[in-house]
């Protein structure tokens, strides 16, 4: 499931089209990725319009284009963004192509967990205002984070951390990479933190996200060497720190591995 840094990977991988018209439309419009949109309006609106710019809120991003044409994209488990050359032929799990004169825009998902949106209007569509606020800003500050802890007050932490009204773009390795550097004990329930670990939940989440854009963003690079993403899949993962055995469960769902020494409860 791409997080943060992979979306913000993805949401580049359109750039060479910017500033170009689309030229037509390609898409499978029975597959589930159109759900709840009318792909026929896309491929009749889309052609003959600009490529503006694209943004990327947590796990989604949204295309502008001239004329008040918006593209919303969330890549689910499998999707991904890429650019082919100019006279492509979409393959089978290409089901959203932009063709423009000089290059193709394609969203592939095997798996079609993804979401293709599309709205027209002056100004950015509703749902893409919706949601909590981007861990860069100022908004995802201390008071915020009381609040949305307090709101979740009995379930565990790791399970609040996914949640993405609250942290924008955290998914499964993030969760554990934030929870080991917080120090914080992943089934501890979310109003049992006390004013010490909020603030390192605060921090290390801040510091966990801008690493991930700045590493991951630009080229899809790997974390750094002592990020605990790099021993939690190894059926003997050892933490960075002690270099001791992690622990292994499932929490919120998902699979979850912490440092016992780390993360005492
Ligand atoms: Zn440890």
């Amino acid at each position: 499931m791409p997080e943060l840094a992979e979306v913000e990977f993805f949401r580049k991988q359109w750039d060479p089209g910017l500033g170009q018209k689309v030229v037509t439309v390609q898409l499978h419009p029975r597959k589930r990725i159109f759900r709840g949109t009318d792909p026929r309006k896309i491929v009749e609106s889309l052609p003959g319009r600009r490529f503006l710019r694209s943004y990327a809120r947590g796990k989604r991003m949204l295309f502008e284009f001239t004329g008040g044409n918006w593209i919303g994209l969330h890549l689910g488990m499998t999707g991904k963004l890429r650019t082919e050359p100019a006279g492509f032929r979409p393959e089978k799990h290409d089901h959203f192509v932009l063709q423009q004169t000089r290059q193709a825009l394609v969203f592939r998902d095997a798996r079609l967990f993804g979401r293709v949106r599309f709205h027209q209007g002056k100004s950015e569509p509703a749902w893409w205002r919706l949601g909590g606020p981007e861990i860069a800003s100022a908004q995802f500050d201390r008071h915020f984070l009381d609040a949305f802890l307090n709101r979740h007050s009995r379930a565990p932490i790791k399970a609040v951390v996914l949640m993405q009204d609250g942290f924008s773009g955290i998914g499964n390795w993030m969760a554990d990479e934030i929870l080991w550097r917080a120090g914080i004990e992943p089934s501890v329930r979310a109003g049992e933190l006390s004013a010490r670990h909020r603030a390192r939940l605060l921090r290390e989440t801040r510091f966990v996200a801008s690493e991930a854009l700045r590493v991951i963003g630009p080229a899809f690079a790997d974390p750094p060497p002592d990020w605990l993403i790099h021993q939690k899949w190894k059926r003997a993962g050892v933490c960075p720190r002690h270099k001791s055995r992690l622990r292994k469960g499932t929490l919120g769902g998902r699979t979850t591995a912490w440092c016992p020494l780390c993360q005492k409860k």
